[in-house]
């Protein structure tokens, strides 16, 4: 079960979700699909070079690690990451493998509009955000006064 945060873009009216948690097709059976060493439902969760990486090391024997974890501990599931450069607040699938030696591997998550490395969001953070609407190609602060939010559940 998860949840989502909808914005509209004060310019253009285009709704832009920032997702956290888990939706009904997100459970393990299904994103862990493999078929001949690709994981196409992994592949639409995540973008590249995140998703190359964590097929390679699936392949090399990596297992996904705490999956039926806590949602807080971010291990498995949609969180929200920031650009350190540009201030934009974007969810991401989150995964993390433990690989043969044991030790523990996060993909790195990179801003879709700089490639900067993407950083955890806190929760309920107040910090300053910035959202990007692709639509008319700009940026807004999501805690502006004008701006609407509103909640969903996903299932
Ligand atoms: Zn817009
Ligand atoms: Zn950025």
């Amino acid at each position: 079960m998860g949840k989502a945060e909808i914005f509209v873009c004060p310019h253009c009216g285009r709704e832009i979700w920032i997702s956290e948690g888990l939706g009904f097709a997100d459970c393990p059976e299904i994103v862990f699909t493999c078929r001949t060493g690709e994981y196409p439902h992994l592949r639409e969760r995540m973008e590249p070079p995140a998703y190359q990486q964590t097929r390679d090391l699936l392949n090399a024997g990596a297992a996904p690690f705490d999956i039926d974890g806590l949602p807080q501990q971010n291990r498995y599931g949609r969180n929200c990451y920031i650009c350190p450069d540009c201030h934009i607040l974007q969810s991401r699938f989150t995964i993390t493998l433990q690989l043969p030696d044991g030790t523990l591997f996060i993909p790195e998550y990179r801003c879709e509009t700089c490639n900067a490395p993407l950083r955890p969001y806190p929760k309920r953070s107040k910090k300053p955000a910035l959202l990007h609407c692709k639509n008319c190609n700009t940026t807004f602060d999501m805690h502006a006064e004008n701006i609407t939010r509103m909640m969903a559940w996903i299932d």
